[in-house]
């Protein structure tokens, strides 16, 4: 029995096939998505110039019979969907069925495949049949698309370079394999290989194989649930980020999806603790039912829509912010060299970490071979699980030992304090760690509308120019909720008589006139945001400067002070507070341990 089905005319209309191969990258995901629709267990895509001379992607999955196989290349046949329904249910990765012929009526296909009975060979020019051949083929299926896009020369105008070509292809097959830890997927372009993962169902060696052994070993896990969805996944120390989101990965019901406000909440959640306009790496899975659900029936697109978005984002939030303030996320000065570490005996394994594949310029066309290296993997995930449980039993202690008991030495330039404990040797950046403090403080002192004021002796008085005048005349009601007292005294000036207490002493005029500042110059007022920036501008503005020399006391003073943060780690702006030098990293350098 055939296991292609005829598609029904109204589902064919639904679908714009068009677009679906406007770019090699399409051509890549419509064969690729066949072989895990196939139940392949391996998948391995070959590419000639990133696919526009020939992209060849060979499976181990079920095959096809004769009659399948020429059946897929007529249009509107599918063995994916049978009916409308089944478009709306994410569980089916397919809603295409047009793809094989589009690509097929613009290229050179050459097709093996085998249900493990019989084998047929199926070549097409064009669209055309050209000759069909039965033979031996060990079970699979082995599809090369071959000189696309030669009939219709104008769309070869529209490929973007070779370059951006090979990196979205690239990053569509590093989010496959993250969807699929247990399918092995390999990529090669020009004889170079650029993917290879493992395929034996562990997520973290995926990571591994993907991003390489130094992201692989700063990634927690996550995992979470509420009424109506179900998470899990990894995040990266805050310490590890990346210039661009394609460090996250969203997989909805396995299904590699889009979703913007999901990425919003994943940042927010590591607000403070990454600069402004770094990401981190994230995987994370959501489960939950397709009905609540709504896909975009789009071929090329993968955006979703949620009935329930907003516990699915409280979930996520809560579920990232408790993970980051349970570790202790103190980044080593120096960086763990991997081979020298964990991974001394050597199974032969070789891989290459390909992440600096989008950072390199588009003239650099052949990926950078980052790092190469050798290793076990198995010491690697018994280390990491060891680590684990001792973590655990640190994160038993009370809070305060996220950072553990250091006594300060001295100030080098007026800047960093150098500390120490049994442990080894820490560097804190002074006005980082005042800033964490005073952001923290100032933050929930305006969240909290803690309403304890100060009248001053002489009132200040503050003249604006008119245009910022009449904004903040708007705002007055901002001035009232944060505790102000003030008067109007003719034209654009105003009288502060008493202020609130949490204000910095010392230099009280100076904050009043920042807080101004900030009222006039965002006309749309949201408290939260409104908290925030005078809390991170304030703190910024307010505390000890790189180059104010400190007291010893002063310096016990700002660690005790840092350890009650809720994040002692960053400062406001996501730079690090502390940065250790294990006993053991000085005893390397010096060569006393090797
Ligand atoms: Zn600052
Ligand atoms: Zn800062």
């Amino acid at each position: 029995m055939s296991k292609i089905q005829v598609m029904s005319e109204d589902l064919a209309n639904k679908i714009a096939a068009g677009e679906v191969v406007e770019r090699c990258m399409n051509v890549v995901k419509e064969l690729v998505e066949n072989a895990i629709d196939a139940k392949a267990s391996l998948i391995k895509v070959e590419l000639i110039d990133s696919g526009v001379k020939e992209i060849k992607v060979v499976d181990d999955g079920i095959g096809m019979d004769k009659d399948d196989s020429l059946l897929a290349f007529s249009r509107h046949a599918t063995s994916k969907l049978k009916s409308l329904d089944d478009l709306f249910n994410i569980n089916s990765l397919g809603f295409r069925g047009e793809a094989l012929p589009s690509i097929a009526s613009v290229s050179n296909v050459l097709l093996k495949t085998s249900d493990g009975q019989s084998g047929t060979i199926v070549s097409l020019e064009g669209g055309v049949i050209k000759e069909v051949q039965s033979c031996d083929l060990k079970r699979g299926t082995t599809i090369t698309v071959s000189n696309l896009f030669y009939n219709t020369p104008v769309r070869l105008k529209y490929l973007r370079s070779l370059y951006t070509e090979l990196a979205n292809i690239t990053d569509y097959l590093n989010k496959m394999a993250l969807s699929y830890p247990n399918i092995k997927f390999i990529l090669i372009n020009n004889d170079k290989e650029l993917l290879n993962t493992s395929g034996n169902g562990d997520l973290l060696k995926t990571i591994l194989n993907i991003y390489g052994v130094v992201v692989a070993s700063k990634m927690l896990y996550i995992e979470n649930s509420n009424n109506d969805y179900k998470i899990n996944g990894y995040i990266s120390y805050p310490e590890l980020t990346k210039s661009n989101r394609s460090s996250i990965t969203l997989l909805i019901n396995n299904r590699v999806v889009r979703n913007n406000e999901i990425i919003k909440t994943i940042l927010e959640a590591f607000h403070t603790y990454i600069p402004k306009d770094r990401y981190p790496y994230v995987i994370l899975n959501i489960e939950v039912d397709p009905f609540l659900v709504d896909v975009n029936v789009h071929p090329t697109k993968m955006e979703v829509k949620f009935s329930k978005l907003q516990t699915l984002l409280d979930l996520i939030f809560e579920t990232i912010s408790q993970r980051l303030s349970e570790k202790t996320l103190i980044p080593k000065a120096i960086k763990e060299n991997v081979e020298d570490n964990y991974y001394s005996d050597i199974k032969n394994e070789t891989y290459e970490v390909n992440d600096n594949l989008y950072n390199s310029s588009p003239s650099s066309f052949e990926p950078k071979k980052v790092q190469e290296l050798t290793f076990d993997f198995d010491t690697f995930h018994e280390d990491t699980s060891e680590s684990e449980d001792k973590d655990k039993e640190k994160e038993s202690y009370q809070e305060d030992e996220r950072i553990k008991d250091m006594y300060p030495i001295g100030l080098v330039h007026g800047t960093y304090i150098i500390c120490e404990n049994k442990n080894g040797m820490f560097i804190i950046d002074q006005h980082a760690a005042a800033e964490r403090v005073n952001y923290e403080k100032y933050y929930h002192a305006l969240s909290t509308h803690s309403k304890n004021t100060i009248d001053v002796l002489i009132p200040y008085k503050i003249e604006l120019p008119s245009s910022e005048y009449l904004i903040l005349e708007k705002n007055f009601a901002i001035l009232d909720k944060l505790g102000f007292k003030y008067e109007e005294f003719g034209s654009n000036t105003i009288i502060i008589r008493s202020h609130p207490t949490w204000l910095p002493k010392y230099a009280p005029l100076e904050a009043i006139k920042k807080i101004i500042d900030i009222i006039v110059t965002n006309e749309d007022f949201d408290e939260d945001k409104f908290n925030e920036k005078v809390s991170i501008t304030l703190a910024c503005k307010m505390s000890i400067k790189a180059g104010d020399v400190i007291t010893l006391p002063d310096m016990t003073y700002l660690i005790e002070e840092l350890r009650k943060t809720k994040n002692p780690f960053t400062c406001p702006h996501g730079r690090p507070t502390i940065i250790a030098y294990t006993k053991y990293d000085l005893e390397k350098l010096f060569k006393r341990a090797m």
